[in-house]
């Protein structure tokens, strides 16, 4: 079994039979059982590893988003969303709203979720995305690294607006969206509306043609409403005033 690399059947085959003779199941019926438990364990293993290999800064679920904080985000549509079928069909997803909205929560539940579904997720911020191109570019790397993303069914590409670029920077974020381009989904959180863009990328031309790739296939969720953290901090801070009264 070690050798086969079977770990689940060597573990569970004495316990297994032990049920069976007690079940009073046939020989097919156990080898059946056992060879699920090996398939539920390896697909377990193999999520967990593509979790790890996505680097979320933090994991999130959509059951722990309370939707009623966010009515401006439809509720069914990122239900339909987490399935994943967008990946297949390599459609984006933009997520727009102010700092404090779940922005990062919900593209961290997707992209969570795709583990799960048996793709290859990638989670970064935009910031550290760049650095990091521009470090391999130095390094005369930058191919190598490009053809990693490029082997990866999810993109997040996290926080966009919140640091404008240098010229040698918008041009190669320009180059890693041009490249998942009907090939690798992309999920990108923004605080900026569209108009804003042009002064971050530092390009009117740049930020048009990043656009037109980027939203070709697109599904825009925007959460316009208040910042969570503050909301509940506010709430805090009443059920405090309320105490002391
Ligand atoms: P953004 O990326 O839009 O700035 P985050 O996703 O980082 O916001 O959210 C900030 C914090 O608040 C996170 O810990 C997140 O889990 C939490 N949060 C935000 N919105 C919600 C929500 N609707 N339900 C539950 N937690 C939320
Ligand atoms: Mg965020």
């Amino acid at each position: 079994m070690k050798k086969l690399k079977l770990p689940t059947v060597l573990r569970e085959y004495r316990p297994q039979a032990e049920l069976a003779a007690k079940d009073r199941c046939d020989y097919p019926t156990y080898l059946l059982r056992l060879a699920e438990r090996e398939l539920i364990e390896r697909e377990q293993r193999a999520a967990e590893r593509r979790v790890k290999a996505a680097h979320f800064p933090v994991i999130k679920t959509l059951d722990t988003f309370d939707f009623a904080a966010q009515p401006s985000l439809n509720k069914e549509r990122i239900h339909e969303l987490i399935v994943g079928e967008y990946i297949e069909r390599h459609e984006n997803i933009l997520l727009a709203g102010n700092v404090g909205t779940g922005k990062s929560h919900l593209a961290t539940a997707l992209g969570f979720a795709a583990c799960g579904q048996g793709r290859r997720v990638r989670f970064f911020t935009v910031t550290g995305l760049v650095t990091h191109l521009l470090e391999k570019r130095e390094e005369k790397t930058l191919e190598r690294l490009l053809q990693q993303l490029e082997r990866h069914d999810l993109l997040i590409l996290d926080e966009l607006g919140y640091v404008p670029f240098s010229k040698a920077g918008a041009e190669l974020l320009f180059e890693v969206i041009s490249r998942a381009y009907e090939r690798t989904s992309l999920i990108v959180t923004t605080n900026l509306p569209f108009e804003e863009w042009p002064e971050i990328l530092g390009s009117e031309r740049l930020t048009g043609a990043l656009l037109d790739r980027l939203t070709h296939r697109v599904h825009i969720l925007e959460a316009n409403g208040e910042s969570y953290r503050l909301r509940d901090a506010k709430k805090r801070l009443k059920g405090r005033k309320s105490q002391k009264k």
